[in-house]
C-alpha cells in the first residue's frame, strides 16, 4: 500500500529491501517467521499498511484487522496447532514490549504457553 514510511523495518520486509521467510501473503496482509522464535512456530502477521501501533487503529480499518485474525488461524492450521491451540498477541507500547512500530500479531505455537504472560 502507498503508506509506507521509509524508517520502518516491516515496510521494508514488505518492500523486499530485507529478505524474510514469508509463510503466507493476502491482499491486505503478509506474515513471515520471526528472527528470534520463542516456539516452534512463531510467525509475524502484519498489515500491508502502515499502522504504527494499536491505538492508531482506525474506524476503517476493520476489516484489515480482522484480515490478520484469517491468516492466524490459516497459518496455524497449516503448521499443525489448530487442535492443540495457539496463542495469537499484539504488543502496544512500551510497558507491552513493542518494539517494532507496524503492527503485527504474534502466532506462536508447538509448545505449552503460559499464562498469564511474563
Ligand atoms: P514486538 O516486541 O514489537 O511485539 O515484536 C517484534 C518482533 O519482531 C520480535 O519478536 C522480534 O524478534 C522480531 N523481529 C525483529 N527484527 C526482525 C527481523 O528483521 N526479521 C524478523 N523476521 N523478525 C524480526
Ligand atoms: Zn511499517
Amino acid at each position: 500500500m502507498s503508506n509506507a514510511n521509509p524508517q520502518c523495518l516491516f515496510c521494508k520486509i514488505l518492500a523486499g529491501d530485507i529478505p524474510a521467510d514469508i509463510v503466507y501473503e493476502s491482499d491486505s496482509a503478509i506474515a513471515f517467521r520471526d528472527i528470534n522464535p520463542q516456539a516452534p512456530t512463531h510467525v509475524l502477521i502484519i498489515p500491508r499498511k502502515h499502522i504504527a501501533t494499536i491505538n492508531d487503529i482506525g474506524v476503517d480499518d476493520q476489516e484489515l484487522i480482522g484480515s490478520l485474525y484469517s491468516a492466524a488461524r490459516e497459518i496455524a492450521a497449516t503448521d499443525g496447532h489448530a487442535d492443540n491451540g495457539y496463542r495469537v498477541v499484539m504488543n502496544c507500547n512500551a510497558a507491552a514490549g513493542q518494539t517494532v512500530f507496524h503492527i503485527h500479531l504474534h502466532l506462536l505455537g508447538g509448545r505449552a504457553l503460559d499464562w498469564p504472560p511474563g
